[in-house]
């Protein structure tokens, strides 16, 4: 009877304690504060020194802390983890454990034998697998502090139970976080793809790429190299490099290789191609972490899609050079300016015709960006183009010279009736308010901007047709002297003041 009684309370205690672990089990998806929690119920339950988890890499076969953000852990206590307990675990399949070193099978008969036989008083290590589908990934290490033989058998049995959840729940967790790694993958990717659309100058692109693909591989550092014109690797991104093996490894990478891993499996070279040239490299690099597989395979992808963001990004900086328009206001560019410049100066040299140039730059442009944004001042610069060129003659040339400064040259004109143009822009662009912003929410913001503008006009005695754009730009300084938001012509007499 009073075993019974016994028994039962037994029965209560175990299934208490399947049931908390059950619970957290649900309950806690951070693996720190879910092995905490165990510990905690372990400690309840039976006098334990630690409760640890550790999951082996299937590419690299390192053992990683699961408690301690995956940490990899120290190099012996790999070697004995992989030789004593995890090959043991491994090779009999997924229905034993080890205690102090023994293999045992689950069998409730064989149980209270052996498991008393290996038993010693004072410290008692316990191991059971980690598994999924069928194959052992990790291990659960308990330290027993104290004599098991307290422990019931069936108590046991119970441990087992919840040991097997135990590893559902970690396996569990470590296809999520493979998934949320892909994810990551997939995201910088994309972004990756993405910055062609705003971005095609290099020096801008490639810190923005190394940043994304070192977000992405958390746990080797990332440096970009470019390929100088002598063949030489040039450190890019980021300011500093001092890791030798990197510049050892650069040192054997061969030209029409896509990738290279150094013998300890910890660095990794990746090559940024154009035309089938390496024209940059793309380094990982750990002191403690191999790189795995599954790394190779993502760093490659990522090196590819870098090499044809980079690619295009230098085709469009070409097609840039050779472009005549602005992209932003599509008026002419300054180089296409400086060439219609000399032609028209010397065709009005020839036939001995008027030539006047007004050179006008946007008022207080500075406080447009700072207090409505960049976006806000790309939209008055568009604006301004426009009203500009709704206010000249099919034969006018009208050029954004630099940021927010305009030179038109105006062809067969004289510095009377340039003025009267220039005074025309002027009041057009006071009067006309400009839409910065149509969000359907917020509804619309209007903005007045004012310009200030310089007039000149082609002298006999202009050795070069930079002079009248250089007296244009005399007078417009002048103008801004005065207060802005005005029109001066230029005069001999502004060159002394
Ligand atoms: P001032 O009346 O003396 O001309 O003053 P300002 O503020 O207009 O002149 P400043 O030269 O100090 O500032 C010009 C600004 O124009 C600085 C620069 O950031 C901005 N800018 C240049 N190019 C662009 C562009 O393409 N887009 C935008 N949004 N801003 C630009
Ligand atoms: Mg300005
Ligand atoms: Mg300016």
């Amino acid at each position: 009877m009073a075993d019974t009684a016994k028994n039962s309370k037994n029965c209560i205690l175990e299934l208490n304690f399947l049931l908390e672990v059950s619970t957290v089990l649900a309950d806690i998806s951070d693996s720190k504060i879910l092995v905490d929690k165990l510990q905690e119920i372990f400690s309840e339950f039976f006098t334990i020194n630690s409760f640890r988890i550790f999951v082996r890499d299937d590419s690299t076969s390192v053992f990683r802390d699961f408690v301690k953000d995956w940490i990899t852990i120290e190099k012996n206590q790999q070697e004995e983890l992989a030789e004593n307990i995890f090959n043991k675990l491994e090779k009999s399949g997924c229905s034993c454990f080890l205690l102090n070193n023994k293999l045992i099978k689950y069998s409730s008969k064989n149980l209270t034998a052996v498991f008393t036989d290996y038993l010693t008083p004072a410290k008692n290590l316990l191991y059971f697998p980690v598994l999924n589908e069928n194959k052992t990934i990790g291990v659960l290490e308990i330290n027993f502090d104290k004599i098991l033989t307290e422990i019931k058998i069936d108590f046991f049995l119970a441990l087992q139970v919840a040991m097997l959840q135990i590893s559902t729940s970690v396996s569990n967790k470590i296809l999520n976080q493979n998934l949320q790694v892909h994810i990551n993958f997939q995201n910088a990717m994309k972004s990756i793809a993405k910055l062609i659309e705003t971005q095609f100058d290099l020096n801008y692109l490639l810190p923005i790429i190394g940043e994304l693909i070192d977000r992405f591989v958390s746990d080797h550092l990332i440096y970009i190299f470019i390929k100088e014109d002598k063949g030489k690797f040039r450190l890019f991104w980021p300011s500093d490099c001092q890791d030798e093996n990197i510049l050892k490894l650069i040192a054997k990478m061969k030209k029409d290789k896509s990738y290279i891993i150094s013998n300890n499996g910890k660095t990794g070279l990746f090559a940024i191609r154009n035309e089938d040239k390496t024209t940059g490299l793309i380094a990982a690099s750990s002191n403690i972490d191999k790189l795995s597989r599954e790394e190779i395979n993502y760093l490659l992808q990522l090196s590819a899609q870098a090499s044809v963001t980079t690619q295009r990004a230098n085709s469009y900086a070409q097609v840039l050079k050779y472009a005549t328009l602005d992209a932003l206001t599509g008026l002419n560019n300054r180089r296409q300016f400086e060439i219609r410049l000399k032609q028209e100066f010397a065709s009005a040299k020839r036939h001995k015709k008027a030539l006047c140039c007004i050179m006008l730059d946007i008022d207080y442009f500075k406080h447009v960006n700072d207090t409505w944004g960049h976006s806000a001042g790309d939209c008055v610069l568009r604006n301004v183009a426009k009203i500009i060129s709704g206010e000249l003659r099919e034969y006018d040339i009208a050029s954004r010279y630099g940021g927010e400064e305009f030179c038109i040259l105006l062809p067969d004109t004289r510095i009377k009736e340039a003025a009267f143009v220039a005074q025309r822009l002027r009041k057009a662009v006071e009067k006309t308010p400009i839409n910065i912003s149509d969000d359907p929410v917020l509804g619309s913001d209007f903005l007045n901007v004012s310009i200030s503008v310089g007039v000149s006009e082609l002298d006999d005695n202009f050795q070069d047709a930079q002079r009248l754009y250089q007296c244009a730009d005399i007078a417009l300084y002048e103008a801004k002297r005065r207060g802005r938001n005005r029109v001066v012509v230029y005069d001999e007499a502004l060159e002394q003041i």
